[in-house]
């Protein structure tokens, strides 16, 4: 497949170009931002070159007016799921990599893989982000979509089950992009890591992840397979940020010509210290804890109706920041070693460290006692608002009649079936005092559907 829709001369002579933009062109690009209609690439530019306090403040704060705007109060909860760290790619920046000696390798049974999900599902889990290396045990590719299968089979506690399976595996052909899609998954998510030919040639010496075309087209084989909600994302410390995000704009306006919709999430990790990596420790391009956050901003701007998902790769500190800027997916209480949630033994089968090692609970409260509203909602997957369904109903902002109300009743379930005292008695002031704030319908519909969940009904939505 042709993949020429990264063109990488543009991107840097618009660099180059915008390295000094005036103060009324920055403004300007504000007043643009603010109309919520999303920014083009040179938009990103002007943006990402801002240096000056009081223009990064402005930066920040017209972030935080869209991020209010769009998604309110809600912060939208995974946890990642690590099935296997087998792989035959040698991607230097990660402690899977082939050649890695130090790594304790580890495919999960299907039994285990049931026992882990048992275990998210006991914390309050609703969501599973499924994650593999690039080689699959005896059975092949079926491995993954029989994993799908033990994850939505697996009942525990009260309203426990797992209602949504994201999947970030290595890129598929179209035929098992079909299978993926029949398995039902939410989210098929994958980073291109870099857009930059000559760093990702650099960082991915061996195995069909040096394929840079191949990767890049991922999206598209998904696309055609029908999977119409996918999430892209950079590994950001290999090459430039400010490239990157121009790239990644390039890649969803070739998504939206094509198939008429572009991604539903973008991820922004951070490179993370991994073992037997010396690249993890010291990326070619490390992003600072200030231009990370400027990452976030510029993203909430320029494509302001997909969701921006964060890690636990950052600290707990500079998650907070985070979802003021823009972010509305984060993950919480994760392990990324195969068997992490059941088993001790993290060091020797981890895919990187991780900045935030609190639990699930741990981190419900520390939000809500921030003002986020914890949100374990899966409706619109499950109710087939998808893909331009999805955008249709998002951009004209009617999307928070849906997620405020279910983003209430599926934390009331969480508080009612797993808090801890501590965190239920945060939670229970903060929905109280969410509804005071709610226009009269939407109050209306959120009482009702917290009101089941009160009285024992679960998995209650609209
Ligand atoms: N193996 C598949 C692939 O590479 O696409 C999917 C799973 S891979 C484990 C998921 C992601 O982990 C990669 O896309 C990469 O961005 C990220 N990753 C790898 N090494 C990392 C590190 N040292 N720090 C942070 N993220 C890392
Ligand atoms: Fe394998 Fe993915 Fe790690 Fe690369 S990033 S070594 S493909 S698991």
């Amino acid at each position: 497949m042709e993949a020429g829709f990264i063109r990488e001369p543009e991107i840097w002579k618009t660099l180059e170009e915008s390295k000094r933009p005036s103060r009324e062109a920055i403004k300007e690009t504000f007043s643009k931002a603010l109309d919520l209609k999303g920014l083009d690439y040179k938009d990103i530019a002007i943006l990402s070159s801002i240096s000056d306090p009081e223009l990064l403040a402005e930066l920040f704060n017209t972030a935080k007016k869209a991020k209010e705007t769009i998604y309110g109060k809600r912060l939208v909860l995974f946890a990642p799921l690590y099935i296997s760290n087998l792989c035959t790619n040698e991607c230097l920046y990660c402690a899977f990599r082939a050649k890695n000696t130090e790594l304790k390798r580890r495919v999960l049974t299907q039994e285990e893989i049931a026992h882990e999900t048992r275990q998210l599902i006991d914390q309050g889990h609703k969501r599973i982000l499924l994650v593999a290396g690039e080689s699959y045990p005896k059975q092949g590719f079926k491995y993954v979509l029989d994993s799908i299968a033990t994850i939505y089979a697996q009942k525990s506690g009260k309203s426990g089950e797992i209602r949504r399976v994201n999947v970030n595996v290595a890129p598929l052909m179209l035929e098992e992009f079909r299978d993926l899609k029949a398995a039902k998954i939410g989210t098929y998510q994958l980073f291109q890591e870099t857009y930059n030919h000559e760093t990702y040639h650099a960082v991915h010496l061996a195995g069909k992840k040096s394929d840079y075309d191949w990767r890049v087209t991922a999206m598209d084989r998904a696309m055609e397979a029908g999977i119409d909600d996918v999430g892209i994302g950079v590994l950001f410390g290999l090459s430039d940020w400010r490239f990157e995000l121009m790239a990644t704009l390039q890649h969803i306006r070739h998504l939206e010509m094509k198939f008429g919709v572009g991604p539903h999430t973008i991820s922004v990790p951070r490179l993370e210290p991994a073992s037997g990596s010396d690249m993890s420790s010291h990326p070619p391009k490390p992003v600072s804890d200030i231009d990370f956050r400027k990452i976030v901003a510029i993203l909430r701007l320029a494509i302001p109706y997909t969701g921006i998902i964060m890690s636990t790769r950052e600290t707990p500190n500079i998650r907070r920041e985070a979802f003021a800027l823009g972010v509305s997916q984060i993950s919480a209480g994760s392990r990324t070693n195969p068997g992490g949630y059941c088993e001790d033994e993290e060091f020797d089968s981890s895919q990187f460290s991780l900045g935030d090692h609190r639990s699930l609970d741990e981190v419900v409260r520390d939000i809500a006692m921030l003002g986020y509203i914890p949100s374990f909602c899966t409706g619109c997957y499950r109710l087939g608002r998808t893909g331009q369904d999805f955008m249709d109903l998002a951009k004209p902002g009617e999307i928070k009649k849906h997620c405020d109300p279910n983003a209430l009743s599926t934390f009331t379930e969480y508080l009612e079936d797993y808090a801890s005292n501590e965190t239920r008695e945060v939670g229970e002031k903060l929905v109280k005092e969410t509804l005071e704030g709610m226009g009269e319908r939407e109050k209306i519909v959120s009482q009702s559907l917290i009101e089941k969940v009160k009285t024992g009904k679960r998995d209650c939505y609209i």
